[in-house]
């Protein structure tokens, strides 16, 4: 046969119904038709629809023929709060979603045969069906390798005694995770570990999930080498094919632009609306002057925690630009003093246009909550952090921005005005010069991972090769 008539391989893409995991896996597929793979986008009516709503998707994606989006029920309601209720989420798409799964990759709607599935991780049920229809998976995880790896320890968690705990042992040190004995204290583990009870059903559901994660042909990560090593390097003797193919917002970036003649549309998939008037407003602050502020997307706080910021913020003397999404106060309204702002010494916005914040000259530091996307933008553009995690993995991610990085402070479990205030001076003043020095080394890094030879730009490469030869 003549091997220009050969057809490209076509991979299906089922990312976990969530807001985050849907845009790492939408830069993930459309890194894939950058290479002229086609591409089925697998997302849950839900998720269709407020992309529909929120986002540029088909626009986005019309220079691509090859990528198609197809959706699938999630069983639940449409008044059902999802994410906030993420166990019934999961129980009902391995009940709902699965046999329809199934269907859809045996009934040949899907036009030209699968060749491969790439699913989300926490989606075992995914790799059953592979293996029924047999056809290779891959899974992708969109946390931390680090958080990754501490679910992967469950079990000897739990062996060693580490799990449960109570409040007051917080600090105790955890020794049963290699790789991250230096640093890693209880309080450092995902969120859900707090809970008493070792037969909760999120530790049970993140116990099994992960040992899942060794069936399937190779797991891809969005991070890169560098960063974390150390834990890759452990991860591999249980997963031993794993693809760093992040950060993934930059790696697409530098795709494209060695791609393509004319960028395509710039690919909004935000919730809110930006503001952009704090762009104008950094571009007449002095360089690395201002510290921004934002805790993401989920992350709710109580008004009390709110002036806590503000007064820290306020006392520390620094210009602050500062993100306060709209449904972000929990049963208050923001008091007048924020809402007015003072717009010489701070900004306040509902929602920013945060890799161009973090890429402006005039940003010098970021109070984060330590969502993983945040991070990596953070550390791409060499921007120092303090840290306040919510919750999930964002507990391991700001102990080693602290401790394994040294790119910033963790003000994790504290949130009190003086504390902020002297955090803030610490990033920003006393100890700048050395935290930008370190920003600045690992931004580098990153850059180099993503440059032809690179770490993630080798191991997007051999992906593509791996999907190319599982297809033929
Ligand atoms: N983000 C944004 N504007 C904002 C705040 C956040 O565009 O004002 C984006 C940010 O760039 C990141 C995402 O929202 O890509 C937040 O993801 P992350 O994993 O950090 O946290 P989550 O929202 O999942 O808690």
């Amino acid at each position: 046969m003549d091997e220009k008539a050969v057809p490209p391989p076509h991979v299906l893409i089922f990312p976990l119904p969530l807001q985050g995991p849907v845009n790492s896996m939408l830069k993930l597929a459309e890194l894939l038709c950058l290479a002229d793979l086609h591409v089925t986008f697998l997302v849950t009516d839900y998720i269709y629809a407020r992309l529909q709503r929120h986002s540029n998707i088909q626009t986005r994606f019309s220079s691509y023929p090859g990528f198609h989006i197809r959706t699938i029920s999630d069983g639940l309601p449409e008044n059902h709060p999802r994410g906030d209720k993420f166990l019934e989420l999961f129980e009902s798409l391995m009940t709902n979603t699965k046999p329809l799964f199934k269907d859809m990759l045996s009934n040949g709607s899907l036009g030209s045969r699968v060749s491969c599935i790439i699913a989300d991780g926490i989606l075992g049920f995914t790799c059953d069906v592979a293996n029924q229809i047999r056809v290779p998976i891959f899974y992708v995880r969109t946390i931390s390798a680090a958080c990754l790896w501490v679910f992967f320890r469950l079990p000897e968690l739990i062996q060693a005694g580490d799990l449960p705990f109570q409040g007051d042992d917080l600090d105790v040190a955890v020794k049963s995770v290699p790789g991250m004995e230096r640093y890693l204290r209880r309080r450092d583990l995902p969120s859900f570990c707090r809970s008493a009870d070792i037969s909760d059903p999120i530790i049970e559901m993140y116990k099994a999930e992960s040992t899942e994660n060794a069936r399937a042909y190779g797991l891809i990560l969005n991070t890169f080498e560098d960063l974390e090593g150390p834990i890759l390097n452990e991860m591999r003797t249980i997963c031993p094919n794993i693809y760093t193919i992040g950060p993934l917002h930059a790696h697409l970036k530098a795709q494209l632009a060695a791609n393509s003649t004319s960028a395509p549309p710039a690919f909004s998939n935000s919730l809110w609306e930006e503001d952009r008037t704090c762009m104008t407003w950094l571009d007449s602050q002095p360089p690395k002057s201002v510290i921004y502020v934002s805790f993401g997307s989920l992350a709710v706080m109580t008004n009390d925690q709110l002036m806590e910021f503000w007064y820290g913020l306020v006392n520390s003397g620094q210009k602050f630009l500062w993100v306060i999404r709209p449904d972000s106060i929990s049963g208050y309204e923001i008091p007048v003093e924020l809402s007015q702002g003072t717009r010489e010494r701070g900004y306040i916005v509902g929602w920013a246009p945060q890799e161009e914040v973090l890429a402006h000259r005039a940003v010098g530091g970021f109070l984060t909550h330590s969502g993983w996307n945040s991070t990596l933008e953070s550390v791409y553009e060499g921007v120092p952090m303090i840290c306040w995690p919510y919750f999930m993995d964002q507990q391991v991610n700001s102990r080693l921005v602290e401790e394994e990085w040294k790119l910033g402070l963790d003000m994790k479990d504290t949130c009190d005005r003086s504390l902020i205030e002297k955090t803030i001076k610490n990033l920003m003043e006393v100890r700048k010069d050395e935290f930008l020095l370190r920003a600045d080394d690992m931004a580098k890094s990153a850059k180099t991972s993503l440059t032809e030879g690179g770490s993630s730009f080798s191991n997007l490469k051999r992906l593509i090769d791996d999907i190319k030869s599982l297809s033929a």
